[in-house]
């Protein structure tokens, strides 16, 4: 615990934590010692250091998403993912940074400012779980939570060279995680190991009386009826990702090369067409920023957090001052656009549109399943980019989450995993995904990944 301690003091211009809790984790790191020297029975994360994304509530804390109108909230419960690490043993040590109400690829929007990547500081961390990314790559703590909406937790993996695994859609509860686009949101694990992201998949995974979307099917990280699956894998991987325009060329070859590797050691490696590639970010962004204008709309100055000290004329305009002050400009933005794509006019061109694309991509996803094992490519078309690259252009921020958005639109879990090294010296690495509920077979592929 001194070690974390001293690390957040050298590492503190990273900007990775935005609260400790250095007396509370002393003392739980001390009772713990008592307990392992009284010979009791010990958790499985006996006295391992977590941080959390700042959108996950611990009792009697504050949590603000990384924005001012959350400031002054204090979560009145914790987090059921949370509450589980902690019986298990865990020592929660303070609060990580993210970009607001988690919605951006940088880390650049946040109320307590950016993140930076600890491999290169003129470069992002990655978002939106940017400080949970740089936490586990520097040391900061043993392992993190952040939440995958659209790549959150894979993309910063990606960008800061650890792994970063995402979980089926109901596999973790959502109960007690600040909500952005409800039928996406997962709770997602850094580590350094696969196996330590199984491990916490295990703890946290598991019927919630609080959340009716979580699968109430047991599961484990190495019982079960996939717990013998070892290969040779069935890998297939989409000809439209590894020749998208956008895809670095060195990131083409690298996994191409990987794939090659693959095929030579007996596993299956076959192309499949993904016509549906160039719809999923449209479709990703017209029904993430529909659900988050609907989530974020509680956030009016009255029941939560910040409210406007202005002189106010009626309670619309209430409303209009706290939000206008309130939420960053990244967030308004995807309000905006989300109010739009469900106004009467619009509901059907827009909305009701991408919700018949993400049924197809459930279609076709599902009949690539019938045959592989896994989709295997990269989880990210580059390298981790410098700040300000892409702040001005929005979309070409949205157009990045391209490989990662499928994952979260059809449900699936995904991995992505430190395999590969850039000559501009930033890592970057492999995305794998099963279909739902497959956790399994993704980390005995991980696994087997990571040992060559
Ligand atoms: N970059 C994506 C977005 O801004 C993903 C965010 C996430 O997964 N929380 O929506």
């Amino acid at each position: 615990m001194e070690f974390y301690l001293q690390q957040a003091d050298q590492q503190a211009h990273l900007g990775a934590w935005v609260k400790l809790f250095p007396e509370e984790a002393r003392m739980r790191a001390k009772a713990l010692d008592e307990m392992q020297q009284m010979g009791v029975a010990l958790g499985p994360l006996h006295g391992v250091v977590v941080g959390i994304k700042d959108v996950f509530c611990l009792a009697g804390q504050s949590v603000q998403a990384a924005s001012a109108i959350l400031s002054g909230f204090t979560a009145p419960f914790t987090a059921t993912s949370v509450q589980r690490l902690i019986e298990a043993g865990a020592i929660i040590l303070g609060v990580l940074n993210c970009d607001e109400f988690a919605m951006g690829s940088s880390n650049e929007h946040s109320v307590y400012g950016k993140v930076l990547n600890g491999l290169d500081p003129t470069r992002v961390p990655g978002g939106s779980s940017g400080g949970s990314a740089v936490a586990v790559q520097m040391d900061l703590c043993m392992l993190s939570l952040g939440s995958d909406t659209g790549g959150s937790v894979r993309q910063p993996a990606d960008f800061c060279g650890i792994v970063g695994l995402k979980p089926s859609y109901g596999r973790i509860s959502r109960h007690g995680l600040i909500a952005y686009a409800s039928s996406f949101d997962t709770v997602g694990i850094f580590s350094k190991q696969v196996a330590d992201a199984a491990l916490a998949l295990e703890i946290m995974a598991g019927a919630d009386d609080f959340d009716s979307t979580v699968s109430t099917l047991p599961w484990s990280a190495t019982e079960g009826a996939d717990a013998d699956f070892s290969g040779p894998f069935r890998f297939a991987y989409l000809e439209d990702t590894l020749h998208h325009p956008s895809l670095d060329p060195v990131i083409r070859a690298a996994i191409l090369a990987r794939l090659e590797q693959l095929r030579a050691e007996g596993h299956v490696v076959e192309p499949v067409s993904f016509p549906l590639l160039s719809y999923i970010v449209p479709t990703y962004y017209v029904l993430t920023t529909a659900e988050a204008s609907s989530n974020l709309s509680r956030y009016d100055g009255v029941k939560f957090g910040y409210r406007s000290s202005g002189v106010h004329t009626d309670l619309t305009d209430l409303y209009q001052q706290s939000r206008s002050a309130g939420f960053g400009m990244e967030v308004k933005r995807r309000i905006m656009l989300g109010t739009f794509v469900l106004s009467a006019g619009y509901f059907d061109a827009y909305f009701t549109r991408a919700q018949r694309v993400r049924r197809q991509l459930l279609d076709q996803t599902d009949l690539i399943f019938k045959q592989f094992d896994a989709i295997i490519g990269p989880t990210v078309p580059a390298t981790a980019w410098k700040f300000g690259e892409k702040s001005a252009d929005p979309v070409a921020m949205y157009l990045a989450d391209i490989f990662t958005v499928h994952a979260n639109l059809v449900g699936c879990p995904a991995i992505s995993l430190p395999l590969f090294q850039h000559p501009n010296g930033m890592p970057f690495g492999l995305q794998v995904m099963t279909n739902r509920l497959k956790e399994l077979p993704l980390l005995r592929i991980s696994e087997r990944l990571m040992q060559q």
